[in-house]
């Protein structure tokens, strides 16, 4: 697995995610499946269970009606400034 993808390329906020199943079935390389979680509010969370398999075509993205889910792009570049002005050049 490349080092792009040691983290998942999609990014769930469990606490927003009502368990709907939308992301699961609007995914067309089956990347998402929905796993039992007794800690959260309906009992199931999505899980990223193919990670390597993901196109980032953030078609989980756009369906999620609770924008639960955040699809993360490969080797872009954020640039900040700290509180003296110093520009600081972070890679996601
Ligand atoms: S970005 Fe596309 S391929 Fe990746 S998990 Fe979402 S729907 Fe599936
Ligand atoms: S579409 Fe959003 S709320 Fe529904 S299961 Fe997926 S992440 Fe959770």
């Amino acid at each position: 697995m490349s080092e792009a993808l040691k983290k998942p390329p999609v990014r769930v906020d469990l606490y927003l995610c009502k368990g709907c199943v939308l992301c699961v079935e609007v995914c067309p390389k089956n990347v998402l499946e929905m796993i039992n979680n007794p800690s959260v509010w309906f009992g199931t969370v999505v899980k990223v269970v193919r990670p390597e398999d993901c196109i980032r075509c953030r078609k989980c993205e756009d369906i999620c009606p609770d924008f639960s889910m955040r699809v993360v792009d490969i080797g872009v570049e954020l640039t900040f400034k700290d509180s003296t002005g110093k520009e600081i050049t972070k890679s996601k």
